[in-house]
């Protein structure tokens, strides 16, 4: 199939050629005809998967063909993102997207001026991507009006909810034209998103390109068990010691993220980092920096996690697992991409065995252990399955046992039986339905 099939308007196909899309990905198949019938869509489509291009490209082609000529102040279509560096990369895409056609786009976020951003506004916008907090505050301020609204994206639904935009969205779902085309798209669902999905849309075109809550199959995933101290040890010692290229390092905290950057960056190995506490020139700076190559190791936190499209990155690394268990799907979403192969590795501490037994639930797999000569854990991290259980390590018998009656005539005690029956694992871990902001990443 190609994007001609699809019915997409030769301003658009020749920018494809250009870009060098020969042809449509599997959402981009479902999604594009689907859109430019005026179709609501429900996808299940992780980042990567060409999700971006699958509902740009048919809202660009409608907005040309469709409609009046935007006013002052106003918006033809909406995006709404969760970050403030996914705003700026589906931008930049849409403008790529855009580039033979008489459409204006523009993108807003928080974290720097408003007013230029109501400058802006003010010609009018036919599509506009935007975080919910600050343009909740452009609508406010009257520089932003949604009468002419046809079409409204909510990019990564369940991040928004995450980090607790659900009151912004409510008030800013209040604000726009109930008659309007609405597509969600998101990685993973929750009962949140299944609730504003059921709100929102009107018999909607479920699309689901990947399984549900699994990490793309092109990834290899792998954990090495070691002691919390020892992290960033074991972090440079992999590095040097498997020759690793360009990685991209999460970590949980911005403390942790600092420090692991220091550390790389008195080894004398390119470091930068991205987190909340950083002001945004310097976060898309970083990133800039990352994707040029100049930068070998990217630190970050879960503020990167998402929608980042790096090409070809080879490697994520999980400093620390992630407190919600989706988003290790996002970390790793961010190598393996547009069907290349990549490789997610995890340096897994005692005390995170339970974050660890979510994940493997989430992905329904176990993921393969290692241990690094030198770098063997003193805590050790107990055996988990994609099952949920936890068994509980064995103890290490001091010396061999013999069990039931005299020595020699019973059975030895293997040192790696458990000492115990399997546990249940808790599989539950914090989910942020909506309910409140979730301190910054
Ligand atoms: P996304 O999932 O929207 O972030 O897209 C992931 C990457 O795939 C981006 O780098 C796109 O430029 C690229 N891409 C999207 N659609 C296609 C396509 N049909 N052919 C080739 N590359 C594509």
């Amino acid at each position: 199939m190609t994007f001609a099939e699809l019915g997409l308007i030769d301003p658009l196909l020749r920018t494809l050629e250009s870009l060098e899309y020969r042809t449509p990905t599997p959402v981009q198949k479902e999604a594009i005809p689907a859109v430019l019938k005026g179709r609501d869509v429900l996808a299940a489509a992780q980042t990567g998967t060409g999700k971006t291009a699958g509902f740009a490209l048919p809202l660009l082609h409608r907005l040309t063909m469709e409609g009046a000529q935007v006013a002052s102040n106003s918006v033809r279509a909406l995006v709404l993102v969760p970050t403030r560096e996914l705003a700026e990369q589906v931008h930049q895409s849409i403008q790529q997207y855009a580039q033979n056609l008489p459409l204006r786009s523009y993108a807003v976020y928080g974290g720097v001026s408003i007013n230029p951003q109501m400058m802006k506004l003010r010609k009018g916008i036919d599509l506009l991507v935007a975080t919910p907090g600050r343009l909740l505050d452009l609508y406010r301020q009257n520089a932003v009006k949604f009468g002419q609204l046809q079409a409204l994206v909510l990019d990564e639904a369940d991040r928004m909810l995450d980090l607790g935009f659900a009151q912004e969205l409510d008030e800013l779902f209040c604000a726009l034209p109930k008659r309007r085309q609405t597509l969600l798209f998101s990685a993973t669902f929750s009962d949140a998103v299944r609730q504003m999905a059921r709100e929102l849309l009107r018999d909607p075109l479920s699309i689901e390109v990947s399984p549900r809550n699994a990490a793309a199959k092109s990834v290899k995933q792998w954990l090495v068990t070691v002691d919390k101290k020892r992290k960033s040890e074991l972090f440079l010692h992999l590095y040097r010691d498997r020759r690793w290229d360009q990685v991209l390092v999460f970590g949980k905290t911005r403390k942790g993220v600092d420090e692991l950057e220091q550390t790389l960056l008195a080894e004398g190995i390119a470091a930068d980092s991205i987190h909340g506490d950083k002001p945004q020139p310097s976060r898309l700076r970083a990133l800039q920096r990352f994707k040029a190559g100049e930068v070998r190791v990217l630190v970050a936190t879960d503020v990167a996690a998402r929608g980042l499209d790096i090409d070809d990155l080879p490697l994520v690394v999980n400093l620390d697992l992630p407190i919600v268990a989706e988003d290790y799907v996002h970390r790793i979403g961010r190598t393996g991409r547009a069907g290349a192969t990549g490789e997610a590795v995890s340096l897994v501490c005692a005390d995170e065995v339970q974050l660890l037994s979510a994940i493997e639930v989430l992905i329904r797999q176990t993921l393969r252990r290692e241990e690094e000569p030198g770098f063997e854990p003193d805590h050790r991290v107990p055996q988990t399955d994609a099952s949920g259980q936890i068994l509980k390590k064995p103890k290490k018998p001091k010396k061999p046992k013999v069990v039931g009656g005299k020595a020699g005539m019973g059975k030895w005690l293997e040192a790696d039986e458990p000492a115990e029956p399997p546990i249940k694992a808790v599989r539950k871990v914090p989910s942020f339905g909506g309910k409140g902001r979730r301190s910054k990443p």
